[in-house]
């Protein structure tokens, strides 16, 4: 079985500042480093480290062949990324003392990926595979139509938040993963309650307190575990790849949450993003099974 994930790849550019810039200054940075971001890398690499076959369909730029290496290193399918003559999306990142920061985003190839190169990519996937999309790419309705055609399961993270967007993909979708913030932002926007969707499954994340299950009227509360948390940054992503993965490997879906609660445990106790995100072995290390 495998995870198509239809997903961004940036490049994170850190810069750190004595202060953020302001209006017309020019400002040295005292250290630069770059890594991998993007949900959908992010993505791909934490269900590839859940031991899952994950195929990534997605388009860098020129100067993006770092970025596919990685992912592939990192145990990613990467055939189906494209090589455009657009620059990588990436992200330029100013970071101050107090680690208060300003952001820049470019959405680049991202937002370039031909519809061909989904349909090439989804060609031999059928009832047995899983699709997911989350709002950094184009295509993403096109996308889950088409896989939802083939009969895969069709998983939608509606992260960053669009309302547009997820409006587009609930049609679509079997799946609806957001955290706490972005169900409101959907339940205000749409004056539907989460149940009321049409999607057959709903997991809300909930930072800290856990997760909770929508399905049906019926609804299922997941405490987190208990940890020290250091950098939450990509924790929604992990979560979201190992659920995937679990469901994937044929877990029913409180089995496949429990494991995903595991992973964005581990992943908020380490600072990082797509480095740190755990591999099972990690998870099992942390959280022995009984
Ligand atoms: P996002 O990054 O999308 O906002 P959340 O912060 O809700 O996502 O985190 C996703 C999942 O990661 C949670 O459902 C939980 O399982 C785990 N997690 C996040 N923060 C913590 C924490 N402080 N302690 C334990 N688990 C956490």
């Amino acid at each position: 079985m495998t995870i198509y994930n239809l997903g961004s790849i940036n490049a994170d550019h850190f810069y750190r500042v004595g202060h953020l810039p302001l209006p017309g200054e020019t400002l040295a940075a005292a250290d630069y480093s770059r890594g991998l971001g993007g949900k959908g890398a992010n993505m791909s690499i934490a269900a590839a480290r859940a031991a899952s076959r994950v195929v990534h369909v997605g388009a860098v730029g020129p100067d993006g062949g770092w970025a596919t290496d990685y992912l592939l290193e990192s145990g990613v399918l990467t055939q189906h990324i494209q090589r455009l003559d657009v620059p990588t999306g990436h992200a330029i990142i100013n970071v101050d003392a107090s680690a208060e920061n300003t952001i820049v985003l470019f959405p680049g190839a991202n937002r370039e990926i031909a519809l061909a190169s989904v349909m090439a990519a989804l060609a031999e996937a059928g009832p047995q595979d899983s699709f997911v999309t989350q709002n950094e790419t184009n295509a993403q309705a096109d996308g889950l139509r088409l896989a939802r055609s083939k009969g895969m399961r069709t998983v939608y993270a509606a992260a960053p938040f669009d309302v547009a967007a997820v409006q587009a993909a609930l049609p679509h979708i079997y799946m609806l993963v957001l955290n706490e913030v972005e169900a409101q932002q959907l339940e205000q926007a749409t004056g539907q309650r989460l149940t009321d969707l049409g999607v057959a499954d709903v997991v809300m994340t909930l930072g800290a307190e856990g997760c909770r299950w929508f399905h049906g009227k019926q609804q299922q509360d997941f405490a987190a575990h208990k940890v020290t948390p250091v950098d939450t940054t990509g924790a929604g992503d992990t979560f979201t790849g190992y659920l995937l993965a679990g469901l994937d490997q044929g877990m029913p879906m409180a089995q496949a949450i429990t494991l995903a609660q595991k992973a964005g445990a581990v992943m908020v106790t380490r600072q990082g993003t797509a480095d740190v995100i755990p591999d099972l072995k990690d998870v099992r290390d942390a959280f022995p099974p009984e």
